[in-house]
């Protein structure tokens, strides 16, 4: 540790606490990446693990003062190195701000801290008739703080929306250490910028969550699930596209190409049709009536289609029985092979067929195996690219056929992430998306919030990082 760090943690430990702020390196190291293995990842100098917005505040004011980079960080659960460390950083870990604060039935909205898992807020809520939507796949260890951050979906998003449609109002501490309060508890307001969106999505480069009012809806009913398989990616692209013509909402709408059935197939020994060339998982939460008459229509859009096979059930055990095949999806893939390359492409929901048949085309391209499993309903498809992580051949192959992906995506007109955000794995990719006059309005709001470019370094795009001794100085006073 060099004098200049010694010094700086010093300032962290009377700040925090000895025990609040981690900096052997072999402890270090178990916060220094997210789940995307292949993401690049330095090593924290120290880990911080505050238990108040005021802790925070004094992170940032002493990361400030000595123009040390600072990644916040949930529960790592993340899909593209959004939360990795930066050599010498200093990691901020929310995990231990983890309270529900409130809970508000008449209002019909929650606060929380950041560092409540998303499973702990749904069950809180549970008890009061209400329900949190956002669900990640990761649902019972992701936190609320990183689902806001990379302003996560999950398989529900089709009729509920994705976090930012949940959110009211937030606190945020900013580079230089000032809290911001921002949002509202009504159901309306139209003061000012809508500067607590800005901050969902921001993977951590603009401030840190520290606190969240959330809006909440009545608890859905126990759903009803079916399963329809069919010979032509086409025809369950037709059946996607006749829901939403149809004005269908269903509150699940999943796909699993050929791929995944057989890899499934394989691990859990499911009956599955091995056959097909898809796969439609759906359910209706809408309750009563209105849910046999959505899966009704639902069943007739399959058949019409040419389904070779359509089951739909209200038993719940069964329901999840079914919904087994989708989870398992990507366990079984890893079954092939040591390394999966999980893509997060969103495309208009008249696309999926056509982006399923390209990852096929990529697959056979590449010569590795690609499984495609997605949220049909919304368009969020997660390619998965296969391969021996150790044989460099194979690693080459992989992100060329994750280039291939995403630019079978654009050109479709679509995006280069659906739910997981860009991280450092797509920072590449974002002004190809977005375009310069975007990307310098990005840059502008970068830098107004944080002139050092200390919050997340090298993530969502390049330029973030800035070494500008001139901002530096003037934001330490140097
Ligand atoms: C098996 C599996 C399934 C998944 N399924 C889904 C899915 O269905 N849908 C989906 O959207 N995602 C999914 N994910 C991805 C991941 O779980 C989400 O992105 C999740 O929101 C990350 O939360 P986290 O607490 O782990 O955040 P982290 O990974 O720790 O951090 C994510 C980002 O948030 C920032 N951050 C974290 N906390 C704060 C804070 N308080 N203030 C500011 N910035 C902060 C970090 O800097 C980073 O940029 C899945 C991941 C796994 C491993």
């Amino acid at each position: 540790m060099t004098t200049s760090t010694t010094t700086w943690v010093r300032e962290l430990q009377d700040a925090l606490g000895t025990g609040n702020v981690l900096t052997d390196p072999d402890v270090t190291l178990a916060y220094a990446r997210d789940q995307a293995m292949l993401a690049e990842a330095g090593l924290p100098a120290a880990v911080v693990l505050p238990r108040s917005t005021e802790e925070v505040v004094a992170v940032m004011q002493v990361a400030s003062r000595h123009g040390v980079p600072v990644v916040p960080r949930g529960a790592g659960s993340g899909l593209v190195g959004a939360a990795n460390a930066v050599d010498g950083c200093i990691t901020l870990v929310l995990t231990r701000m983890d309270a529900v604060l409130e809970v508000d039935p008449a209002d019909r909205l929650a606060v929380v801290q950041p560092g409540v898992v998303n499973k702990t807020l749904r069950d809180a809520v549970r008890g009061h008739g209400l329900f949190y939507p956002p669900d990640p796949a990761s649902y019972d260890w992701c936190t609320i703080g990183g689902n806001l951050a990379v302003n996560s979906g999950g398989l529900c998003c089709v009729k509920y929306g994705v976090t930012t449609d949940y959110v009211l109002g937030l606190e945020v501490v900013l580079a230089d250490g000032r809290v911001l309060r921002t949002g509202r508890r009504t159901v309306k307001g139209v003061a000012g910028y809508d500067l607590a969106r800005l901050f969902v999505g921001s993977e951590g480069t603009l401030g840190v969550i520290t606190e969240a009012t959330l809006a909440l809806r009545p608890a859905p009913a126990s759903p009803i699930t079916l399963v329809a398989s069919f010979p032509t990616t086409a025809q369950t692209g037709q059946v996607v596209e006749s829901v939403v013509t149809s004005g269908l909402v269903p509150s699940m709408l999943e796909v699993m190409d050929r791929t995944c059935i057989r890899a499934v197939d394989d691990m859990l020994k499911s009956d599955l049709d091995r056959d097909a060339a898809a796969l439609l998982l759906a359910q209706s939460d809408s309750g009563g009536a209105s849910a046999v008459e959505e899966i009704a229509a639902l069943t007739r859009l399959c058949e019409e289609a040419g389904a070779d096979f359509v089951h739909s059930t209200d038993d719940p055990a069964e329901g999840d029985m079914l919904m087994t095949a989708r989870r398992m999806a990507l366990p079984a893939l890893e079954r092939i092979a040591s390394s999966l390359l999980l893509d997060d492409v969103a495309v208009p929901r008249s696309q999926v067929a056509t982006f399923i048949d390209g990852c096929v085309a990529i697959s056979a391209q590449a010569d590795l195996v690609i499984g495609v499993v997605g949220h049909a309903g919304d368009g969020n498809m997660h390619p998965t690219i296969v391969f021996d992580g150790t044989d460099p051949d194979q690693r080459t192959r992989a992100f060329a056929a994750f280039d291939a992906i995403l630019e079978l995506g654009l050109s479709l007109g679509g995006t280069i992430t659906g739910e997981h955000g860009v991280g450092t794995l797509k920072a590449e990719w974002l002004e190809r998306e977005i375009g310069p006059v975007s990307l310098s309005v990005h840059q502008a709001i970068k830098d107004a919030l944080d002139p050092a470019g200390l919050l997340n370094p090298g993530k969502l795009f390049r330029r973030a990082h800035r070494a500008d001794l001139g901002a530096l100085g003037a934001l330490t006073g140097a």
